[in-house]
């Protein structure tokens, strides 16, 4: 039984260090390059993966986002503009997710019930885009950290699937694990920064205890080449260049050793053998 989600953030290099909606026009594009990677990797190791794709990208390489349905892969939904959500009024959030939503149903034909926020920036501040998501037909979040970081993380998020029954939402947060005392995050960043071995560890750790475990990853993170980006803060460069050449390798073994699939089976299959927890809304604060 399939225990661990496999989810890809499909946005561009410069998406993915904040640049402003604005001028993404002037930036090259490379997201392909990544992508290209990553598809021959789910495909030799026969893995489906969830894509959190930006209405944006959607939009400009349709026939990317068809491949992918019919790869089999499940298509969701990452926003359109990037902007944390946060930063957004819940109007503009609303537009945001409708049009994305709408976006990629139409090329896929497929409905689109999963939403991850950019930088997982769905915090204590932003609880009020839940119902938001509920409303515009979403019924599955994949946003929320347990760990917190300088961008995002809500303190008292439980490590495993759950239920908002507020909304009638399933969340699947980021999974966690600890080195040297401090919580971190498994994906990402972190599947670059430290040695495979700290990850193949986590996971084996959770496998023992019988964990669902989400793992999360973006196109540029296959791309070493992309350009590099001087203005940026200092921590926000490390965490995006840092390592990039052992992404390819890392993810081939990961996916040698751990079964992966998408957010909707791995859900089906958490619900078919666990009872799901409730927290209210009100119960997610830090
Ligand atoms: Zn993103």
């Amino acid at each position: 039984m399939i225990k661990n989600a496999f989810t890809v953030d499909l946005e561009d290099w410069y998406q993915g260090i904040e640049m402003p909606y604005d001028s993404w026009g002037s930036y090259e594009k490379r997201v392909e390059v990544g992508m290209n990677k990553l598809i021959q990797l789910l495909s030799d190791s026969n893995t489906k993966a969830t894509f959190f794709t930006l209405g944006w990208i959607a939009e400009k390489y349709p026939k990317m986002i068809k491949l992918l349905a019919d790869q089999g892969h499940e298509l969701a939904s990452h926003g359109y503009s990037h902007e944390k959500v946060y930063n957004l009024k819940p109007e503009t959030f609303r537009e945001e997710i409708r049009k994305t939503k709408s976006i990629i149903e139409n090329l896929t034909g497929t409905n689109i019930v999963a939403y991850r926020a950019p930088f997982f920036s769905i915090t204590v501040d932003s609880l009020w885009a839940l119902p938001i998501l509920r409303e515009e037909g979403h019924t599955i979040d994949c946003s929320i950290s347990p760990v917190k970081t300088w961008r995002y993380g809500i303190s008292s998020a439980p490590d495993h699937i759950f239920r908002i029954p507020d909304v009638d939402m399933i969340e699947f947060p980021v999974s966690t694990f600890t080195l040297m005392g401090k919580a971190l995050a498994l994906g990402g960043a972190y599947f670059r920064l430290f040695p495979y071995m700290i990850s193949q560890g986590a996971y084996k750790k959770r496998v023992s205890k019988d964990a669902f475990s989400m793992f999360y990853i973006h196109p540029w993170e296959y791309d070493e080449d992309h350009p590099y980006e001087e203005k940026m803060e200092r921590k926000a460069r490390f965490t995006h260049y840092h390592n990039l050449k052992k992404t390819y390798k890392n993810t081939e073994r990961l996916l040698s050793q751990f079964n992966f699939g998408t957010v909707s089976e791995t859900i089906t299959n958490y619900t078919a053998t666990s009872q799901l927890t409730d927290l209210k809304l009100n119960d997610l604060h830090d």
